[in-house]
């Protein structure tokens, strides 16, 4: 086994639920037991991620870094750590996301708190960010107000306002619950000063008008709902994910809504289901005549992901 180069043992930046180290003697030996909690997750049905899962949660319980882990296999859980792992993984294996069981998801190079009140931020919507920053590294030094519409745990609006300086951020949703969440990665980033949090059915409270409005709305059709990995469906709020038949019924009402509150040349750009790309951008066209520069951009898979335009 690899083996990382020395200091092998770092404290997490946030530590486990118990922040104890294992002792010397006596229970079981760290390799074999995640090995055995890997088995347990692939069983229930998550192989492809079960050795991951089963190195993350423990390395979360006890406070470390991952790679601890593969620098010490011998060393010994206490009883005490060998029941609250068997606790977490028991929950895996019903399919409850990792990032709920950790508290934590890493997002564009932030480490931002959720829970079941917000959905976890996608790798996917990282391009979202990224065709923002884009925008605004061109406008700089000129600054830009920033909507992130549907805001959940802040994840956009934190990315821009920590990578782009010129930017002023409203994060808007129409859930007190998430706007609880999204404060928390606001204050743990201490970017208060450039992100303000907006109870708003979608735009309809933004205060100002915006130069970038950003959203990754709910998009999950109402027939693909059940369908979903049980992860998503049995965990994750319904009500950040399904939004109609055809999954377009906020994007829809988002569209009616921007005329109001775009300043001339406002760039606008959505997360969209796998297969929405020709449906948002007929959408576009019949309630947007004025939109110019429409691009839809493929995800990772090759699949539908993202929308730009300028209103
Ligand atoms: N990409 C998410 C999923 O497939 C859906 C996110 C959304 O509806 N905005 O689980």
């Amino acid at each position: 086994m690899k083996r990382p180069s020395a200091p092998f043992f770092a404290p997490a930046e946030q530590g486990g639920a118990t922040g104890q180290l294992p002792p010397e003697g006596g229970g079981e030996r760290v390799g074999e037991r995640v090995a055995a909690a890997q088995r347990q997750i692939a069983a229930a049905g998550s192989p492809a991620t079960a050795r991951l899962d089963a190195q993350v949660l423990l390395a979360h319980l006890l406070g470390v870094e991952r790679s601890w882990l593969f620098a010490c296999p011998e060393l010994r859980l206490s009883p005490e750590q060998i029941a609250q792992y068997s606790a977490l993984i028991a929950r895996r294996c019903r399919h409850e996301p990792v990032a709920y069981l950790t508290g934590h998801r890493e997002f564009y190079g932030l480490t931002l708190a959720v829970d079941s009140r917000v959905l976890i931020p996608r790798p996917e919507t990282e391009l979202l960010v990224e065709q923002v920053l884009q925008a605004a590294t061109q406008a700089a030094p000129r600054s830009l107000t920033v909507a992130d519409v549907g805001t959940g745990s802040g994840a956009i609006a934190v990315a821009v306002a920590a990578h782009a300086p010129n930017t002023f951020l409203y994060a808007l949703d129409n859930s007190c619950e998430a706007l609880a969440v999204a404060r928390h990665n606001v204050a743990q980033l201490q970017l208060e000063a450039r992100v303000r949090l907006v109870a708003s059915d979608l735009l309809a409270s933004l205060p100002d008008p915006a130069d970038i409005v950003v959203a990754n709305l709910p998009y999950v059709t109402s027939t693909d709902y059940p369908q979903l990995d049980r992860d998503v469906r049995d965990y994750e709020p319904p009500q950040a994910l399904v939004a109609g038949p055809a999954g377009l019924d906020l994007i829809e009402r988002l569209l009616a809504q921007l005329p109001a509150h775009c300043r001339a040349g406002c760039l606008v750009a959505l997360e969209i289901g796998y297969n929405q790309g020709n449906a948002v951008q007929a959408l576009v066209q019949s309630s947007l005549p004025g939109a110019t520069q429409f691009v839809l951009r493929q995800d990772y898979q090759g699949h539908d992901r993202i929308v730009t335009f300028r209103l």
